[in-house]
């Protein structure tokens, strides 16, 4: 819905409405307050959607920037080409946490090396 076409309409409505002299036609005039009203009723329902989109839009910002926030605490220190998680124990493949967010446990090939066993990178 457009809410400038409903204003632009009460716009041209006032204006025939200053072109009706007092003492003829009090009908027409009645006629034009009429549609005026509507457009006037048209505009605050216009208004009324707006402020609706526009408060939906803010809660979707909201919900991003604390998600974001939370993912800034939780990113992952890296130990022996891994990631690590301050509060789970196990070495996880960074490649499939950057990717996905799956935690995905390395295993253990060495003393030097490490393989993914879902994305089979080898992390040394
Ligand atoms: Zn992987």
């Amino acid at each position: 819905m457009e809410i400038f076409d409903p204003i632009t309409r009460s716009q041209s409505i006032l204006q025939q409405m200053s072109l009706v002299s007092s003492t003829d036609d009090k009908q027409k005039l009645t006629s034009l307050l009429t549609s005026l009203s509507t457009e006037l009723d048209n505009i605050k329902l216009i208004a009324h959607q707006l402020t609706e989109e526009i408060s939906q839009l803010q809660e979707g910002q909201t919900r991003l920037l604390s998600l974001g926030a939370t993912q800034s605490i939780i990113k992952p220190e890296i130990k022996s080409g891994c990631y690590i998680f301050g509060n789970e124990k196990g070495f996880f493949c960074p490649s499939c946490y950057d990717k996905s967010g799956n935690k995905v446990a390395t295993t253990r090939i060495n003393s030097k090396l490490r393989v993914c066993p879902a994305c089979r990178a080898s992390i040394k």
